[in-house]
């Protein structure tokens, strides 16, 4: 089958389709704005290669110019969906692209036009396309692998239109748009071919990237306080648990609020729930650099350290208690103090799995409760492996 024009329109029809056809499905699964957006421009390149071929028939103005201004709105809807997926805001005079569009149904009907309707729509196509991989550049945090693809495709096909719309100063250029003739158009035709399948994996994948990003953030973290949950302390622990050495020896402080139950009963759950965030936060504020956090559940916190020592641990204890019972105190009349209680353990050689070192924690926490609260109980050891 040779490649001649109308072979190569059908393909992209096709492609643009599906593509549109994928982008709707994941829309209804995820919701995510870009996505309609994305088929919305999918859809639009379907339609209007469609109208492309009614050119070969003579209906030059829905062949050319009604076909060709689809594909300049196809890229304005890939914007955005861009600007979306990025939450950047788009400025009003990208809605004079549309206007600039009709000025070209002024153009004479004779042949130069061909050229400079190529020039106009490259240009209309490049400077979307441009400005959506601009926006897709990494600010501050760094961007998901799918989203970095996107941004170089999209660069790529931008410089493909710029580069379209210079060609037509090369001496001697052939362009008949009304009959698919030149070889630019017969590349471009082919470049599209390309760039429908590159945009719509990127996209998806751009997408897929960030929502498997948030459901992996779900899944770590307490949602009350935002803290790690054991679940994923249990993953990254062992990193800073294999570090210790006597130089450089590691601590675990498990922290459990005393009489936290009088706040849930004399002010309510949610009283409670706002306790439990503020000690969130105070711990967070406290954190040395390394460290991990997290809550185990109920009142109960677990901070984890790298190298550590007895006044580092006995100094960020005291800070907690004191904070901790300044902010209770203020907020909670109650018949017993609401404190922190701390059992901590300072460890020489990695131990033999951090639930162990938690249990261990946790006999100390006990003794300190046992004690008459608001204290903290360390222990320094070594640990057999
Ligand atoms: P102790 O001094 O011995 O630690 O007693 P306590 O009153 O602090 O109670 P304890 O630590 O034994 O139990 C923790 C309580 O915290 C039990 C439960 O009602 C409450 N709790 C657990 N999870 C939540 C939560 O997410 N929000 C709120 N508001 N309360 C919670
Ligand atoms: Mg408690």
């Amino acid at each position: 089958m040779a490649l001649d024009p109308p072979t190569i329109l059908i393909l992209t029809i096709a492609l643009a389709a599906s593509a549109a056809l994928y982008m709707a499905v994941e829309w209804r699964t995820v919701r995510e704005p870009s996505l309609l957006c994305w088929s919305a421009g999918f859809a639009t390149i379907a339609v209007g290669s469609t109208l492309s071929l009614l050119r070969m028939n003579g209906l030059l103005l829905v062949g050319i110019w009604f076909a060709n201004g689809l594909l300049v709105l196809a890229h304005w809807l890939f914007l955005l969906g861009v600007a979306r997926f990025t939450q950047a805001r788009l400025s009003r005079s990208w809605f004079l692209v549309p206007a600039a569009w009709f000025a070209l149904l002024l153009l004479p009907g004779d042949q130069p036009w061909s050229k400079l309707m190529l020039v106009v729509n490259s240009l209309l196509v490049a400077l979307p396309t441009l400005w959506a991989s601009y926006l897709l550049r990494p600010h501050g945090r760094s961007l998901s692998v799918g989203a970095v693809q996107l941004r170089y495709v999209l660069l790529t096909h931008g410089i493909f239109y710029v580069a379209k719309a210079l060609s037509v100063v090369i001496p001697g250029t052939l362009i008949d748009l009304a009959a698919f003739g030149g070889e630019i158009i017969r590349i471009s035709l082919v470049e599209g071919v390309m760039a429908i399948m590159l945009i719509a994996l990127s996209m998806t994948g751009s997408e897929r990237y960030r929502r498997e990003q948030r459901i992996a953030r779900l899944a770590a973290r307490d949602p009350l306080t935002g803290l790690y949950n054991r679940r994923a302390l249990d993953l990254r622990a062992p990193r800073l648990l294999a570090k210790a050495t006597p130089e450089q020896p590691g601590a675990l402080l498990l922290i459990d609020i005393d009489n936290f139950k009088l706040v849930n009963d004399l002010y309510g759950h949610t009283a409670g729930d706002r306790l439990l965030v503020a000690l969130g936060e105070m711990i967070r504020a406290v954190l040395p650099q390394g460290a991990l956090v997290a809550r185990l559940g109920g009142d109960e916190f677990v901070i984890l350290l790298s190298d550590a020592s007895s006044e580092r641990i006995m100094a960020l204890g005291s800070t907690l208690r004191e904070r901790f019972q300044r902010e209770a105190t203020q907020s909670f009349v109650t018949p017993e103090p609401v404190t922190l209680s701390i059992g901590a353990n300072l460890f020489d050689q990695p131990p033999a799995s951090l639930a162990a070192l938690i249990e261990q924690g946790d006999t100390l926490l006990y003794e300190s409760k046992r004690g008459g609260r608001n204290s903290i109980r360390l222990v320094a050891r070594s640990h057999a492996r």
